[in-house]
């Protein structure tokens, strides 16, 4: 496995264990050339999924960049890897339950945003201006008003993060 801080091909596992109910193996990794430590995890793949694009190109389905943009969407927020790691192990299973072999890219972003909404109010607005591509300000006015519209039960402060998440969301809009 490639150090995704150096891309050295030496790194070396140091920990191996079952994780989700034995539905995985997560493995530590630390890679000697940096020093550079990273989490892999292995898990049963039930069959090929191809994803239609916008476009109606076809590309099989990559969980580790469905992952990468869910994390981007995380990044410096309070959630951990092994709950980034649940949550996409259900919407994968969910998309392998409908029974299709193939899956709109628009299905999945909407479920994506469904799982975040719940999770991290900060990221599910984040993952929304860059799937639902704002342009306007009204756009992010419209999707704080349904966070808003929402009982605050599993939010902390939502105001003080809905105003962060403008700030820092704002350079994704320059495209
Ligand atoms: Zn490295």
């Amino acid at each position: 496995m490639r150090c995704p801080y150096c891309a050295g091909e030496n790194t070396q596992v140091k920990d191996s264990r079952p994780t989700e109910e034995n539905a995985a193996i997560r493995r530590r990794r630390v890679c000697p050339d940096c020093g550079g430590r990273f989490t892999t995890f292995e898990r049963v793949q039930l069959r090929e999924l191809l994803v239609v694009k916008r476009s109606g190109r076809k590309v099989a389905f990559d969980r580790d960049k469905l992952v990468r943009s869910i994390e981007i969407a995380l990044r410096k927020r309070p959630i951990g890897d092994e709950r980034v790691e649940r949550m996409v192990s259900g919407l994968v299973r969910q998309l392998e339950s409908a029974g299709e072999s193939e899956v709109a890219s628009s299905t999945i972003g909407g479920l994506v945003m469904e799982a975040l909404r719940g999770l991290d109010p900060v990221a599910y607005v984040r993952f929304a201006s860059v799937y639902r591509d704002f342009r306007e300000a009204s756009d992010f006015h419209e999707v704080l008003g349904e966070i808003a519209a929402e009982p605050a039960t599993t939010h902390d402060a939502p105001h003080i993060a809905f105003e962060s998440s403008v700030v820092e969301t704002a350079p994704l809009k320059k495209h």
